[in-house]
């Protein structure tokens, strides 16, 4: 699948309902590469692929501030659950997103993994969000911001709430409370981390952490299990760090 058919497909909300079905791949042990192009065809570029995603964020290129800006706060949705999965598809026209240097991205929804996909120096968080994001145009951009233990964060209990409500249960998160108070990013071009692990994605990476408690991290990490690829090789990509 191309990565504008994706994106329509996220725009559409067809993507929870497809991938629940269709699922027929697993996270591994987050370190065994996963060989998902054995699967299917259409997952070749998982294997063959030279861009992939998730990257261990070390040795940068260079360093500097990525022009970010976002607009988050309170946003609705509705609760996608899966095998491996715990989402929000946020309802669409609410104006949330981010512009990134010159490319303007509209929020489609935020799932979690547990732990971290990517890694700073080698060391993977026990959580992350990804935000996933397009641009009109269809291309793809992410946020991702990692997960350490202490304080209760507040958008995680509406979607523990949520989550005991069940699939496609609807709520409401300050998403602010999900983002570092000051938002410095990693940079780098890469892949979904899932099949088909479609390359021409902006990943965003938060260089400082927000915090959920313990136990909340517990409870998601309970209902996802294992949900982190494999690191993948760098392969000469450029990496800009935050200053
Ligand atoms: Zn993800």
């Amino acid at each position: 699948m191309k990565n504008f058919a994706i994106a329509a497909a996220l725009t559409l909300g067809l993507s929870g309902a497809a991938i629940a079905q269709d699922k027929d791949w697993s996270f591994g042990d987050g370190e065994t590469h996963e060989h998902w192009g054995d699967i299917r065809a259409e997952y070749a570029t998982c294997d063959a692929g030279s861009m992939q995603s998730p990257i261990d964020l070390t040795s940068p290129d260079a360093r500097g501030d990525i022009k970010l800006e976002t607009r988050f706060g309170e946003a609705s949705g509705k609760l996608a659950l899966a095998k491996q999965k715990v989402q929000i598809d946020f309802t669409p026209g609410q104006g949330k997103g981010m512009t990134s240097g010159d490319k303007t991205f509209d929020l489609l929804q935020v799932h979690f993994h547990t732990p971290s996909e990517h890694a700073v120096n080698g060391k993977r968080y026990p959580m992350v969000a990804h935000f996933v994001h397009a641009t009109q145009a269809g291309e793809l951009g992410v946020l991702g911001v990692f997960f350490t233990e202490g304080s209760e964060n507040p958008a995680i209990d509406a979607l523990l709430k949520a989550h005991a409500k069940g699939n496609g249960a609807a709520l409401s998160v300050n998403i602010d409370d999900m983002i570092p108070t000051d938002l410095d990013v990693y940079r780098y071009m890469g892949s979904l981390t899932t099949p088909p692990c479609s390359e021409g994605v902006n990943w965003h990476v938060a260089d400082v952490s927000v915090e959920a408690s313990a136990a909340q991290i517990a409870k998601l990490s309970g209902a996802l299990g294992p949900s982190a690829r494999s690191i993948q090789p760098r392969n000469g990509r450029l990496l800009v760090a935050p200053e």
